[in-house]
Parts: C-alpha cells; structure tokens; sequence
C-alpha cells in the first residue's frame, strides 16, 4: 500500500482524492508547523462551503497566533480589540440578524483578557457561534502562563510548573459558560487525529445550523496543541496532549439543545 502511495504523482489532478475547500486563501499560514489552528480553519471553511453560507457569513478575529485568521479565510472578516471579539460579534449579529456570525478565539483573548465579554455575550444568549481553541498556554507571546495552564505544567512565567496554591486553578470555561441559560449547544473536541478532525467539523456544522433557529451562543472549544510554547516537537506534543489536557478538559458534548448532558466524561478530572 505504501509503495503504491509513493508512486503517486500529488500534482497531477486524478491523484487529488479530496480537494481542498475554494475558501482558504492561497497563501502560507503563519502558524507553527504542526500547530493545530491550521486544521480548525480547514474544517471551518469547508463548513461554510459545505453549507452553502460563505457569502453570508461574518467571522471575528482576535488577538493572539490567530490574529491574521482574516489573512487566511476568504470571507467577510473583521479583527477585535483583545478579548472583545464576544461584543463585536454581538453587535453584527443584531445588526444583521440573517447573517451568520462568528468569532475565533484563542484562551488567552476568550479566558483571560476576554472572560466578562464571554461570559456576558453567553448569558445574553446571542445568537452567534464562538469556537475557542484551548492549547493552555499563551503561544503567541511567548508561552506564558494561560488561565488553562494545567496544574504543574510548565511555561516561561511558571518555569517550575503551575502551583495552584499560589497560581490559582485553571479555568474550566467551557463548562462554566455550559451553566448559563443563554447557551444552547457546548461542545469540547480535538483535531489531532482524522475521527476527531471529523468530529470537530460536524460539531461546527451543528452550530452554524443553530443559528438558523435563533437558539442562542452555541459554543465549540478544540483542544489543540502547542508544539513552539510547549518545547515539543508535533508528535511529543499531540502525544503529551491525548495523556495531559484530554484528562483535565475532557472532550464531549458538555449541553445539547440548551440541556445539559449527563455522562461522567464531561466531569473534568483534576
Ligand atoms: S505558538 Fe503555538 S498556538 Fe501559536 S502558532 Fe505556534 S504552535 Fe500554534
């Protein structure tokens, strides 16, 4: 099987056996090789195409690795001020009620600088969809101390790891946000292997489709990894992510159809 791949010539069309969507800029991304933003913008884009939404859909980028998402995504992009993306997002939305709206957020802009934004914007119930990458760490700035900073991990401000007794406990926001009245769906996935590449985009297509219903924020996080601020190469760091953050942030649907779900995998472990 192996040789038969290595045969194939990729340039040439009848070999492509799945083509990439129309909706990606043609042009480098300025993320970290290995870095799972790149992923989460595929299956976004192809979303969107798939929905037939492009042309009618607004998204809201932050600051953060993903501040350049507006380079990359061929649609109708706005950038926030930092950690404003919820209020921005809130104001297109009421603004243009048929369109669709939403925002792209790393921890540092969605659980850090942003948190009353999120917080109020998911309370009010908007009807937009927040997708949060969590990689527990701020990776643009240097690999600094996140809210989502696991216990006892590393990073340049807590270079002997994160003691919650003097650094506080990570933030749980996807669960927290879970609790309040105003969000419909909230769901917790990854993008490190194909099921969950393929788990992810039909978690995003689930909450693109609740828009059309007025329901209120639906809400996807993606558990990524962080290969340049965890010092690791793609591989170590897809691997210390599955045995680290999986246990702490649990993947699953946290609340569906605005009720919460009852399962033991959606009880974060410490
Ligand atoms: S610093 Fe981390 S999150 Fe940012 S692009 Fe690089 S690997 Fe991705």
């Amino acid at each position: 099987m192996e040789e038969q791949f290595a045969k194939l010539d990729i340039r040439k069309d009848e070999n492509i056996v799945y083509k990439r969507t129309n909706l990606l800029v043609d042009r480098p991304l300025s993320y970290c090789p290995g870095c799972g933003h790149g992923t989460v913008h595929r299956m976004l884009m192809e979303t969107l195409e798939e929905m037939g939404i492009q042309g009618n859909t607004i998204g809201v980028s932050p600051v953060g690795c993903s501040v350049l998402a507006y380079d990359f995504l061929d649609i109708d992009m706005l950038g926030a001020a930092h950690g404003r993306a919820p209020a921005l997002a809130t104001a297109i939305k009421r603004m243009w009620p048929d369109h669709f709206v939403f925002t792209y957020q790393g921890d540092g802009d969605l659980a850090a600088i942003g948190t009353a934004e999120t917080i109020h914007a998911c309370n009010r119930g908007e009807n937009f969809t927040m997708i949060f990458i969590n990689n527990g760490i701020y990776g643009m700035t240097g690999g600094q101390m996140a809210p989502t900073t696991l216990p006892n991990m590393r990073s340049s401000t807590s270079p002997y790891g994160r003691d919650v007794a003097i650094m506080g406990h990570p933030l749980k926001m996807t669960e927290l946000i879970a609790q309040l009245p105003g969000t419909y769906y909230v769901t917790r996935q990854a993008v490190h292997t194909p099921s969950h590449v393929r788990k992810t985009k039909k978690a995003l297509r689930k909450a693109f489709e609740n828009q059309k219903n007025n329901t209120g924020i639906s809400f996807v996080e993606v558990v990524s990894n962080c290969n340049s601020g965890w010092k690791m190469t793609p591989v170590q760091s897809n691997k210390w992510m599955e045995e680290n953050m999986f246990p702490f942030f649990p993947l699953g649907d946290i609340k569906v159809d605005g009720k919460l779900v009852e399962k033991k995998e959606a009880v974060a472990k410490e």
